[in-house]
């Protein structure tokens, strides 16, 4: 039996299922004389191969004209358009004729093509490479007898385990759901969007796998679990039982946790605590709304971006950020203008950087396009009249930009008030503390801004220089680190010294042993993907202010993270007892 894959557990659940092998890359095509007696056979499969193409084209577009509207499903009509061409159709059929088999005469001309549209002056034509490349991989696919990649346009009820060397977030957002049942990548960690994204949508996945693709062949049999990380391929019927029998002790498990819905976060002290849900997209509000949040945390408004190649209208946006604000009545929203960047980037319409976590992406790119982010700050005040809104600023570093953004909020305002458009002036704004600028210097914040948000995923990053998505370094991602709880305990003295509230959205947060290290450390606002909230309220109930805050105290001490991590789980075993804690990290 093939051994068991190892990876980083990204979002939990175990799932069984068909893997579905993604690599959408020009496949080699090696040259092939025909005889004259093979022609008109290539020359009718050539024309089928496209036709097939083009049919499939169409149903990708009908499926992307439901998801993201009929302005995002056109780039499939420019892909069409291509394999129409007659120009290009005829090129192939001579090259055809000139004894070359129809994959070698198709690839030639699409690199043809490729090349000419590269050394193009016109910025436009340049843009379409993408789709030159696209209808290349589909038409070879065909030709060459190739297994399906294509991961949009899976029949719904495949049941299919997408494993793929990476996946972008805006590629995750287009996959059907009704067909994906679980997402296993070479690439990856805990933090990187992807792994966000599918804990969100409470898709099961694991990432950091390093040569799954290398190891899996599409159509085999493979258990997911994304509870414990791994993957195991083509598994033997008693290892499938023993599979299915732990999937319904989860599943029972989790029900069980599910039933606290309706409990009040309370610490055994009475101590109350707030657990709110990040949402991603703007349909998972009503089910976070359901699963017991006191509201949203973090909606991050980026994922309305990812996976088009433009930036949603006004009214577009207005109507994401009031069905949110509407799910959950009188209950606090907080939504985050763009984080756009780093690895959340829209289809083609930014630049390649070198560095690009370092880079123009956030608050940054938001001040040095202040049309652009007024579209965004007019929507979000208008949506702020259907309930309780909060505005929060992502990635800064410095209060200079904090003025600069409510600058930009007022002329949103007077813009809306000139056009007579209702709207809520006095929405409160927060920042983001995600660097250790933000951190060191919470104190310039105070009379700017009325709450914090620690973003844990990317402080971490920053203080211990450790790219969060980087698979190979995933030992040396510790949110335990002192470095780090300092700088957190620090921002929790600042802002509670000034009466602010102090939230953490990041997702230590998630995690059993950090979120009680985070209690521990003063906070009282914890916000993670819905899914989430269950085991978290369980620790909540189960602990006490006195007691986490003695541990925090003792793991603030630490010289490493890993003994900040032993007086952690030592202190919450003694305040849960070892089996509930056991049974509680097995499903986080
Ligand atoms: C964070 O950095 O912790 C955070 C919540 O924001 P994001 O993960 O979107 O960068
Ligand atoms: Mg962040």
């Amino acid at each position: 039996m093939p051994s068991t894959i190892h990876g980083v557990s990204a979002s939990p659940g175990i799932v069984v299922g068909e893997a579905h092998l993604l690599f959408w890359e020009v496949p080699e095509v090696r040259a092939r004389v025909i005889a004259e007696d093979e022609i008109e056979g290539e020359l009718v499969r050539f024309h089928a191969a496209v036709e097939k193409a083009i049919d499939r084209l169409h149903r990708v577009k009908a499926r992307a004209e439901e998801k993201a509207g009929a302005a995002e499903a056109a780039i499939f009509d420019v892909q069409v358009a291509i394999l129409q061409d007659v120009e290009l159709r005829k090129r192939v059929e001579t090259l055809i004729r000139q004894s070359l088999s129809a994959e070698k005469a198709f690839d030639l001309v699409l690199i043809e093509w490729r090349d000419h549209f590269a050394r193009s002056t016109n910025p436009m034509m340049r843009e379409r490479i993408g789709d030159i490349t696209d209808v290349h991989i589909r038409v070879l696919s065909l030709l060459l007898n190739l297994p399906d990649h294509d991961p949009v346009d899976l029949e719904p009820g495949s049941n299919a385990i997408l494993v793929t060397h990476d996946l972008t977030p805006s590629l995750t957002i287009q996959l059907d759901r009704r067909a994906i049942v679980g997402i296993a990548t070479d690439a990856g960690t805990r933090t990187s969007h992807v792994a966000i994204l599918a804990r969100s949508l409470g898709l099961p996945a694991v990432v950091g796998l390093i040569d799954a693709t290398s190891k899996i062949t599409s159509g085999d049999r493979l258990i997911l679990d994304g509870t414990n990380g791994t993957l195991i391929p083509r598994p033997t019927a008693a290892v499938l039982a023993q599979f299915a029998d732990r999937a319904q002790r989860e599943q029972a498990a989790q029900r069980e946790l599910a039933s606290l819905a309706g409990a009040e976060p309370v610490m055994t002290d009475g101590t109350r605590v707030t657990l709110l849900a990040n949402v991603d997209l703007p349909d998972e509000a009503a089910p976070a709304a359901a699963s017991g949040a006191g509201g949203v945390g973090l909606m991050r408004t980026e994922f309305l971006v990812l996976g088009r190649t433009a930036m949603p209208s006004e009214d577009e946006q207005y109507e994401a950020y009031a069905k949110v604000l509407r799910a959950f009545g009188t209950l606090p929203v907080v939504i985050r203008t763009y984080d756009v960047g780093g690895d959340k980037l829209p289809i083609g319409g930014f630049p390649h950087e070198p560095n690009p976590f370092l880079g123009w992406r956030a608050i940054r790119m938001c001040l040095d396009e202040p049309e652009l982010f007024k579209v965004q700050l007019r929507a979000l005040l208008r949506a702020a009249v259907h309930g309780n809104a909060r505005i929060l600023l992502p990635l800064v570093v410095s209060v200079e930009e904090v003025r600069q953004a409510r600058f930009l909020l007022q002329e949103a305002a007077a813009e809306l008030t000139r056009r007579g458009v209702p709207f809520k002036a006095d929405v409160p704004l927060g920042v983001m503390i995600e660097t250790p600028a933000a951190a060191m210097s919470a104190d310039s914040f105070v009379g700017e801004v009325q709450f914090f948000s620690i973003g844990t995923n990317d402080l971490v990053q920053y203080t211990l220089a450790v790219d969060r998505g980087n698979a190979s370094l995933v030992t040396r991602f510790t949110p335990l680190h002192p470095a780090v709880l300092r700088l957190i305990a620090r921002t929790v003295q600042v802002g509670h010294g000034a009466g602010l509230e102090v939230e953490v959205c990041g997702e230590m947060a998630s995690q059993p042993l950090m979120a009680y290290a985070l209690l521990g450390l003063g906070i009282r606002t914890l916000s993670v993907a819905a899914p989430g909230i269950p085991v978290l309220k369980r620790i909540v109930r189960g602990v006490s202010a006195t007691g986490s805050a003695v541990a925090a105290q003792a793991a603030l001490a630490a010289d490493t993270p890993r003994e900040a991590e032993q007086i952690l789980r030592q202190a919450l075993a003694e305040e849960l007892g070892e089996e509930l804690l056991g049974g509680l990290l097995g499903l986080a």
